[in-house]
């Protein structure tokens, strides 16, 4: 399969969210590994950039991030208008 050069096999090792599917070729000299994230997108990944975490997710990790913090602000919102009704009462 990897004929005159050793790489590292990769398949079925969980990096992140990302899980190794198999040998995917070489791109400009570097081995890119097809890989499968959590949510289903599938994209092909450079060995290094899996090794070394570079990469641990499609982008869904940092989306869900966004989402959250965002549910946080929501909820300080309410909490701060809470506190004006109540000084308003008073
Ligand atoms: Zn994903």
């Amino acid at each position: 399969m990897f004929r005159g050069y050793r790489i590292e096999d990769l398949t079925g090792i969980v990096f992140g969210r990302w899980t190794v599917i198999k040998y995917y070729g070489k791109i400009k000299r570097l081995h890119y590994w097809e890989c499968e994230c959590e949510c289903g997108t599938v994209r092909p990944l450079q060995s290094q950039s899996l090794t070394n975490l570079k990469s641990r997710s499609c982008g869904c990790i940092k989306k869900e991030k966004q989402k959250y913090s965002y549910k946080i602000k929501i909820e300080d919102d309410n909490r701060m208008k809470g506190i004006i009704d109540e000084t308003k009462k008073n």
